[in-house]
C-alpha cells in the first residue's frame, strides 16, 4: 500500500493565510496517522494536498518515494471520505457504492459482486436499493466508506467522517474504521479535532497548530512524553495542571519547584534532574495531570501539596475537585478553541491550556525522532497570554464526602511530572 512522504511543506493562500507551514511528515505503508488539531490549524488542507486538490506552495509530496507533486489526483491512488459524506441523492446505495468502479468501466457482473461484498463487509448488505434519504446518518457514513474502499485505493484519506454522528454511533464507527483499515491493510490519514478519536483509532498522531506541526509520535507517546506545553495541554481529559515553578537547584541534593505558597523537590538522581537545573534561578512550567496526583491524610509526609477546594464536578463514576494550592496557573488563549470534551461548566477551559510571560532563551534542540516544531517566537512573551491563580483538578471517588471550602492534601507523583520551558519546549528533550 502507498507511503506518503510530505517534506517541508507549506500552502499559503493568495490572500496570505499560512495555512500549513513547514510540515514534514512521513506515513508508513498501513499506518492509520491521525492529524489532530483545533479548527483552522491545517488538517484539511494537509489532506487536501496529499490528494493532489491543492498544490503546495514549497516543499514536496512524495507517494511511495516519488515525487508526487504533479501528479493528477486520479493517479494517486487515493480515496476520500468526508464529513458530509458527499452521496449522489439520486443514485441506491449500490449504485453510490459502485459507481467509482463504474467510472473505472469494470464490467457489470464484477462490479456488482464487488458491491455486494463491500455491503456485507460494512453491514449494509440489506439497504443496497434504498436511496441515501432512507438511511440514518450511521449508514450513509457506511455507504461513503464503502465507496471509498471497493476501488481497493493504496491510501484513505479522511476529514471529519465521524464528526455529523451522535456519540454512540461515533465510538462504534471508530472500532470499524480502526479494524476494516488494519485489515485491509490500507494506509490511512484521518483528520479530526477530537483527541479521544485520535487516541484511540491512530497508530501515529500528528499534532497541529495554526499550520505548524507540534508533536507527532504512538498515542502513548504523545500523552506521556508530549513534546510541547500545547499538546500538554491539548490532550487529556481532565486536562493537564499546568503551573508555574521556579527553579532552585541544590546542588547533589535536590532542585526546589517552587510554586508559589508550596513546594515540590525533584531528586537529584532523577534523570530530568540535569536538564531542569540549567533553569536555576529562572521559571518554568510544571504540568501534572491529575492521575498523578492522590488524595491523602493531612500531615502526610512527602511530596504533598495541601489546598482548599474550590468546587466540585460529578461525573458519575468520578468527582473531580479543583484545589487552590497557592499555585499561578498557565493559560494559552488559543486552547480556548479547542474541544472540551468533560466539562459542562467550562471552568475546566479556564485551567487548561498554557501561557507564558518568562523571557525567551531559545532552546532547540531536536529531539531523539529529530522532530522540533519550529515555533515561530515565544509563547510566553505574547502580551495576549494570561495568568491566574490555579484551580488543580484532582479525580476522587464518585460523590466524596468533602465540600467546597475544606482542606485537601495531595500526593504528587514527582516522576509524572512534566517539565517546559519558556517557550512551551519539554525540557527533557531527547527523551524517545
Ligand atoms: P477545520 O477542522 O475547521 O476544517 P482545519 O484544521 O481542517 O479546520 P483548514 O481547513 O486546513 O483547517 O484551514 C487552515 C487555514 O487555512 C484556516 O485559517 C482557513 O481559514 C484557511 N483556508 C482554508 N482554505 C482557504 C482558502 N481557499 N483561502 C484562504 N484561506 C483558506
Amino acid at each position: 500500500m502507498t507511503t506518503v512522504a510530505l517534506k517541508d511543506v507549506t500552502k499559503i493562500f493568495p490572500d496570505g493565510t499560512v495555512a500549513v507551514d513547514n510540515v514534514s511528515l512521513d506515513v508508513a505503508d498501513g499506518e492509520f496517522m491521525v492529524l489532530l488539531g483545533p479548527s483552522g490549524c491545517g488538517k484539511s488542507t494537509i489532506l487536501r494536498i496529499v490528494a493532489g486538490l491543492e498544490d503546495p506552495t514549497a516543499g514536496a509530496v512524495l507517494l511511495n518515494g516519488e515525487l508526487a507533486n504533479d501528479l493528477p489526483p486520479r493517479e494517486r491512488g487515493v480515496a476520500m471520505v468526508f464529513q458530509d459524506y458527499a452521496l449522489y441523492p439520486h443514485m441506491s446505495v449500490g449504485e453510490n457504492i459502485g459507481f467509482p468502479l463504474k467510472l473505472a468501466g469494470v464490467e457489470d457482473v464484477p462490479r456488482q459482486e464487488r458491491i455486494a461484498d463491500v455491503a456485507s463487509a460494512l453491514g449494509i448488505g440489506d439497504v443496497l436499493p434504498r436511496r441515501p434519504h432512507q438511511l440514518s446518518g450511521g449508514q450513509r457514513q457506511r455507504v461513503a466508506m464503502g465507496r471509498a474502499i471497493v476501488r481497493r485505493p493504496g491510501l484513505f484519506l479522511m476529514d471529519e467522517p465521524l464528526s455529523n454522528l451522535d456519540s454512540g454511533l461515533r465510538a462504534e464507527l471508530r472500532a470499524e474504521i480502526s479494524s476494516l483499515t488494519r485489515e485491509l491493510g490500507v494506509s490511512t490519514i484521518y483528520v479530526t479535532h477530537d483527541q479521544a478519536e485520535a487516541l484511540t483509532m491512530a497508530d501515529r498522531v500528528a499534532i497541529l497548530r495554526k499550520g505548524v506541526l507540534q508533536d507527532v509520535g504512538t498515542p502513548t507517546e504523545i500523552y506521556n512524553r508530549p513534546a510541547t506545553l500545547y499538546v500538554a495541554a491539548f490532550l487529556g481529559s481532565p486536562r493537564m495542571n499546568l503551573l508555574e515553578a521556579s527553579v532552585y537547584v541544590h546542588l547533589d541534593r535536590y532542585i526546589t519547584l517552587n510554586l508559589g505558597e508550596q513546594a515540590l523537590y525533584l531528586p537529584w538522581n532523577d534523570y530530568r534532574a540535569r536538564a531542569v537545573a540549567h533553569y536555576h534561578g529562572e521559571r518554568i512550567v510544571v504540568g501534572v495531570r491529575p492521575e498523578a496526583l492522590t488524595p491523602v491524610a493531612p500531615d502526610t509526609p512527602g511530596d504533598v501539596l495541601t489546598g482548599r477546594i474550590q468546587f466540585l464536578e460529578h461525573h458519575g463514576h468520578e468527582t473531580l475537585a479543583f484545589l487552590d494550592v497557592g499555585a499561578t496557573a498557565i493559560v494559552l488563549d488559543d486552547m480556548a478553541a479547542a474541544p472540551e470534551t468533560q466539562s459542562s461548566n467550562g471552568r475546566l477551559r479556564r485551567l487548561s491550556g498554557l501561557m507564558s510571560r518568562f523571557t525567551g532563551r531559545g532552546k532547540q534542540e531536536p529531539s531523539e525522532n529529530g522532530h522540533r516544531p519550529s515555533e515561530p517566537r515565544s509563547v510566553l512573551h505574547d502580551p495576549q497570554h494570561r495568568r491566574r491563580p490555579a484551580e488543580l483538578a484532582v479525580r476522587l471517588a464518585p460523590y466524596p464526602q468533602i465540600s467546597p471550602g475544606q482542606s485537601l492534601s495531595i500526593a504528587v507523583k514527582i516522576e509524572a511530572l512534566h517539565f517546559f520551558d519558556d517557550r512551551g519546549f519539554r525540557i527533557d528533550v531527547g527523551w524517545r
